[in-house]
């Protein structure tokens, strides 16, 4: 019999009884599976949990959502990253409180249409949620798909994506077999199929229909085209103090970080000449700027080389908006690349 024909019914008994126990299983709801697979993107598990028992003890239902103050959603989702995934969740709500009635769509067409909400992520609600046959396929499920099939196929490329895509649909069970299907492949590729190192072969159900593993390609497979560089940039940040308040200010409304908080920076090193720019710019006292030490960020294509200074102002530049330590850790969300420099305050506020 065909090996993928064969797949759902070695894959959900196991998960069944290997299934590990997390909150959006054990208290599922469309809602539920919506927001953990959102959280999940680029994220690991054990850091997703806390945030999702924090977001969803203060936004218990989608009407929640929907109404929810950007600031405060933004502060729900501080450390967690790519926040760009915090304010589709909102533009969503608002979408399905207007369009459904305050409830997720079943169809995947629907579900796909709705901001945030991709192939994978559409895929994932339409059959875990709601008993669809359509697969969820992210960077897991095709690492295992092309070791069981033995699938060549460059990963990074959208035709092996399309492809693998179709194999599944082709086999994808209906009814609450279709969430234990898609969470087998997933539960498979996170614990036994693994990215790194070699895979647990051994402990894989689905071993006698593998061809890689039959081929001992476990380590050819799967293929995939090298990831560009990541561009670097080098910034000066500042930690301008004033009164026991410090300056930040708001990005711009697109690109990186859109729209969020930061601490003013210059993409120039530290030197007499920039100093006394600074100096004139925030009118810092005479002690001038003192190096507080360096941080460095990994975005997915960019890397952040920041090297922090210290210096207090005998006013509060107009260009900035003043806000005391207190307020940084309650009511303004600062993505986790300025984490350095925010611990820094609080380690000194008593100081300052
Ligand atoms: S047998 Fe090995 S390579 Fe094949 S699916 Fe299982 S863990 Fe992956």
């Amino acid at each position: 019999m065909n090996l993928m024909k064969q797949l759902p019914g070695v894959l959900i008994p196991w998960h069944q009884a290997n299934k590990r126990d997390l909150p959006w299983r054990t208290d599922p709801s469309p809602y539920h599976t919506w927001l953990s697979e959102i959280m999940l993107q680029q994220t690991r598990i054990e850091a997703v949990i806390p945030y999702y028992h924090r977001f969803l003890a203060e936004l218990p239902t989608i009407a929640d959502l929907a109404d929810v103050s950007e600031e405060r959603l933004l502060k729900l989702w501080e450390g967690l990253g790519y926040y760009s995934r915090a304010r589709n969740l909102k533009k969503a709500a608002m979408a399905v409180m207007e369009q459904y009635g305050g409830n997720l769509p079943i169809s995947f067409a629907e579900l796909r249409a709705l901001p945030g909400i991709g192939d994978y992520t559409a895929g994932a609600i339409a059959s875990m949620a709601f008993g669809q046959p359509e697969p969820a396929v992210d960077g897991n499920v095709l690492r295992v798909v092309t070791r069981l099939t033995g699938d060549d196929g460059d990963i990074a490329m959208n035709a092996t994506k399309k492809r693998i895509t179709q194999l599944l649909r082709e086999v994808y069970p209906v009814g609450s077999d279709a969430g234990d299907f898609t969470e087998g492949l997933m539960e498979l590729g996170e614990t036994i199929c693994i990215p790194a190192g070699a895979p647990r072969c051994e402990e894989c159900p689905a071993r006698h229909l593998c061809v890689a593993y039959a081929q001992n390609l476990t380590q050819q497979l799967p293929v995939k085209s090298a990831k560009k560089e990541r561009k670097i940039e080098n910034k000066t940040l500042l930690l301008l103090h004033c009164n026991g308040m410090y300056g930040i200010r708001k990005r711009s409304d697109a690109g990186l970080l859109a729209g969020m908080w930061e601490f003013p920076w210059v993409a120039e090193p530290m030197t007499d000449k920039l100093k006394e720019k600074i100096a004139k710019t925030y009118y810092l006292d005479e002690a001038g700027v003192i190096p507080i030490g360096s941080a460095t960020h990994i975005f997915t294509h960019i890397e952040w080389h920041m090297d922090g200074y210290v210096g207090t102002c005998t006013k509060p530049s107009e260009n900035l908006i003043w806000v005391t330590p207190d307020q940084l850790i309650h009511e303004i969300a600062l993505p986790t690349a300025f984490r350095y420099y925010k611990k820094w305050i609080l380690d000194h506020k008593e100081n300052m």
